[in-house]
Formats: C-alpha cells, sequence, structure tokens
C-alpha cells in the first residue's frame, strides 16, 4: 500500500464571521487509507466544520485539503457539493422517509443492470444487519435502524471514505455496541477510510485507530486513543475523556 496519506490537510483555517472561535485554525492532518480516524471535542469546538472542509462542502480560508494528492474541490466548484470517492452520514440521515428500505438503498444505483442492482442491495443489507427490515417504510424503523440504512445508502457506490457525523448520538448503549461493531467490520472488510465525529469520546476510544482533540477549533492532541486516554498531555483532554481531579 503507498505511504501517501488518503486524505491530507495543510494549515486549514476556516472561520465563520459570526463567533469568536467560529470555525477551525491552522489543523494539519494525515489519514492514512484504510483507517478509522476518531475527532472528538466538545459542542461547538470545531469538528462538524472539519468534516465539512475534508468533504468539500466548504472551502477552507487558507490551508489546503487533498484526497489522494489532488485538492478537494470546493463547493463553488462542483454542481453536486461533495467528493465523488467519498460519503457522509449526516445526523438526519437524509433518508426518503416514506419510501421502503430497499428502496431507500437501491435508488442510489442506476438501472443499467438490473439484476446486479438487487444482488448488491441485497448484500449491503445483510451486511448492515438491516435485511428482515427490506419491506418496512424508513418512517417506521427506530434511530438505530434508521442510521443503518443511512450507512447502506453510503456505501453501496463503494465510497474510498466515510464521513459519520455524530453517528452514536441518536441510539441507546446496546445498539452502540453493535453499530461499533458495524463500523470495524467496514473498516476491515470493505478496507473503506472511516472518519467520524464524536462529542463523546468513549465512542471512538476502542474503535479508531487514530484520535484528534479539537478545543475551539484547534488540534490539540492527536495520536492513539489508548495512548491519549492513559498520557493526555492537556487537561481539556483529560477532562474529556475520563472524570479527571484536579490538584493545583
Ligand atoms: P461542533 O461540530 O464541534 O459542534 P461546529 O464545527 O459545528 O462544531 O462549529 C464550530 C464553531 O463554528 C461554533 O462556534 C459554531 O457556532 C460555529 N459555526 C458553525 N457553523 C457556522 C455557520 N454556518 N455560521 C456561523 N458560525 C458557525
Amino acid at each position: 500500500m503507498s505511504s501517501q496519506p488518503i486524505v491530507q490537510l495543510s494549515g486549514v483555517t476556516k472561520t465563520y464571521a459570526s463567533a469568536t472561535f467560529a470555525g477551525v485554525q491552522h489543523i494539519d492532518l494525515q489519514i492514512k487509507a484504510g483507517d478509522i480516524v476518531s475527532i472528538v471535542g466538545r459542542s461547538g469546538s470545531g469538528k462538524s466544520t472539519l468534516l465539512k472542509l475534508i468533504y468539500g462542502l466548504l472551502a477552507p480560508d487558507t490551508g489546503s485539503v487533498s484526497f489522494k494528492g489532488n485538492l478537494v474541490p470546493g463547493p463553488h466548484e462542483k454542481l453536486i457539493p461533495g467528493h465523488q470517492s467519498m460519503k457522509m452520514v449526516t445526523q438526519d440521515f437524509s433518508l426518503n422517509t416514506y419510501a421502503k428500505v430497499y428502496d431507500n438503498i437501491a435508488s442510489m444505483l442506476p438501472n443499467t443492470d438490473l439484476k446486479a442492482k438487487r444482488e448488491k442491495t441485497m448484500e449491503m443489507m445483510e451486511f448492515l444487519r438491516i435485511d428482515h427490515l427490506e419491506q418496512k417504510r424508513a418512517v417506521d424503523l427506530s434511530g438505530g435502524e434508521q442510521q443503518r440504512v443511512a450507512i447502506a445508502r453510503a456505501i453501496i457506490t463503494e465510497p474510498e471514505v466515510l464521513l459519520l457525523d455524530e453517528p452514536f448520538s441518536q441510539i441507546d448503549p446496546i445498539l452502540k455496541h453493535e453499530l461499533r461493531d458495524d463500523i470495524r467490520r467496514l473498516s476491515r472488510y470493505l478496507g473503506i477510510t472511516i472518519i467520524l465525529v464524536s462529542h463523546d469520546p468513549a465512542d471512538g476510544l476502542s474503535l479508531a485507530d487514530k484520535m484528534i482533540i479539537l478545543k475551539k477549533g484547534v488540534k490539540i492532541e492527536e495520536g492513539k486513543p489508548a495512548e491519549i486516554y492513559r498520557h493526555p498531555q492537556r487537561l481539556y483532554t483529560a477532562k474529556l475523556l475520563a472524570g479527571a481531579n484536579v490538584i493545583s
């Protein structure tokens, strides 16, 4: 495998006019193909902004975002914003709520080969353990089930990078466990690079190959989750990862 990172950010700054710490500042980041990367930080720390910059929904004010060595086109350079080799699952899941699960997923593929379309859709539903829900409408599913449909829709077109915005926010602790397993399987068996955002670092601790800690738009730590957990360099990180007692 090439040593070139699949996604690279160099000195990326994106500010919004309205707030003091809005956006992200001077972010340098390298993401290896096949890794699971977890971006964590308190609400408002810039996690979603970073995800949108990687996907090309936002353009950086300064610095660059590249995919396999080529600049990611910004929203004004494309008719449909978003990089063609990446897919993003947002918190609203963007499902067609009154359509069946099968149709929600199958509609992502063209009608050029109907047999292949059916097989691929069934394969994705089985992979994400939602094949028994095939004929149900999306509106009749639980949050966790809708999340799986949204992920199936995203991966059926075989993106190289999957971006997940707060994937664990709408599901209970038992289902979290299952979703973590599914995300790990996606990464291992399909080889997809996964970048996920969470306000709760526990979500990424056992899952991620790499964790990035954001504070007020600045990357303050980066590394293997276990190392950051055992040896946090900053008080903010220690407080974020576990209840820390501070001795002055
Ligand atoms: P997070 O995902 O960590 O909650 P965001 O990336 O959504 O953080 O936001 C980071 C900061 O940028 C916050 O202060 C937020 O209020 C601000 N922000 C985000 N989007 C906009 C926007 N479209 N206009 C103005 N400020 C924004």
